[in-house]
């Protein structure tokens, strides 16, 4: 229940801010926590995104793999637009996917979001235990029954989103990027629209696209709508840090802002179920940061994957730009202790005084993970 003073300032609030008000991440009288006064759904109870909390993930093996059409090198055109919120690419409904459950769904467009303020760490919608990954991928489809998006986003099984989350490698670029991130520049200013010539949107996405979660959700921004099939996907894709700020720093919005952080927090579950059709996760960790040798003597164990890379907790008083860490994958042991220090595991939030004295590093492969240092300010 909300105390009647917070609902009251949100009345009047409400009454001021009327129709035509932009929404925001964090200005002005429509941020986050002011949407759903405009956007009644976005107070709703099955919303987006969430934090994919292994140990409450329901496995579900008959999960079969996304099955994507159309999504290869395409020669035709895709417009572009900064929108003020993020860069949109529209996409061919030639582009489908059809899920396990046998709904095809024709891809709209596909959007980004971000983190990269100067207080800030990594910008992904979804965490994954706590931890908030450097940019996410949404390409946006609406169910094939229906005539057309504006049709489909009405409808209770309507829309699926294909989220993908984004790592950084420090200094390698990702070549199926370089067209999308060279052609920020035309579209700096909100409204502003370009083209792109040629592109292949399966190089975008993750090269493994078996293993993903599932659930029931919202749109992440308003009016949040509460008809979207979730697919996040286990793998991510890798951006070179350049790559990644590029992104962060090339847009603005209609206050001529550059266009940062537009990611929404995470929202309460509310007894729903994520599904996943793998155990422990398959990809990032393991195979990013082994080399062959390791990932195949750790294979043959049998054990679940642990990833040997080191991280150290680095004291520190304020963060520094050039060791921010971006969305870091942290062994089992630190994020316990994490936990244990902040109950949240929001560490990796923009909220998180924690974030503001730790920085964790990877110091490199090779060996056991060492003994976690106690936290000490
Ligand atoms: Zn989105």
């Amino acid at each position: 229940m909300m105390p009647l003073i917070t609902l009251l300032s949100l009345l009047v609030l409400g009454a001021q801010a009327g129709h035509g008000v932009e929404w925001t991440y964090s200005e002005g009288m429509l941020d986050e926590a002011h949407w759903p006064l405009e956007y009644p759904k976005c107070g709703g109870r099955r919303q987006s995104p969430i934090d994919l909390q292994m140990k409450k993930v329901q496995y579900n093996p008959s999960l079969r793999a996304l099955n994507l059409t159309g999504y290869g090198l395409w020669h035709g055109e895709f417009p572009m637009t900064n929108n003020g919120h993020t860069v949109q690419i529209s996409l061919p409904s030639t582009m489908s996917m059809t899920t396990s459950d046998g709904t095809q769904y024709l891809a709209k467009q596909m959007h980004f979001h971000w983190g990269g303020a100067s207080s800030e760490i990594s910008g992904s919608e979804h965490t994954v235990d706590g931890m908030r990954y450097v940019i996410e991928i949404h390409v946006v489809h609406y169910n094939s029954k229906y005539n057309s998006y504006e049709e489909a986003q009405k409808e209770p099984d309507g829309l699926a989103v294909l989220a993908a989350l984004v790592e950084v490698k420090d200094y390698t670029e990702n070549a199926y990027y370089s067209k999308f991130i060279s052609h920020l520049e035309d579209i700096r200013y909100a409204g502003q629209s370009t083209v792109l010539r040629g592109l292949d949107i399966e190089d975008m996405l993750p090269g493994d696209l078996r293993y993903y979660y599932s659930y029931l959700g919202s749109l992440t921004t308003p009016p949040c709508t509460e008809n979207v099939h979730w697919f996040v996907v286990a793998d991510t894709v890798k951006l070179s840090k350049t790559q990644v700020e590029k992104l962060e720093n090339s847009l603005l919005n209609h206050q001529n802002k550059t266009i940062q952080n537009d990611y929404r927090r995470t929202q309460p579950l509310n007894h729903r179920v994520v599904e996943a059709n793998f155990m422990s996760r398959p990809h990032q960790d393991a195979s990013t940061h082994l080399d062959g040798l390791e990932h195949k003597a750790h294979n043959e164990s049998d054990e679940p994957l642990q990833p040997p890379v080191h991280y150290e907790v680095v004291k520190s008083e304020h963060r520094e730009p050039e060791h921010r860490p971006r969305g870091h994958w942290v062994p089992q042991g630190v994020k316990q202790w994490l936990k244990s220090d902040d109950q949240q595991a929001r560490s990796w939030d923009r909220d998180s005084a924690l974030s503001d004295r730790i920085l964790l590093e990877a110091i490199g492969p090779g060996e056991r993970p060492p003994s976690l240092p106690a936290p000490h300010y």
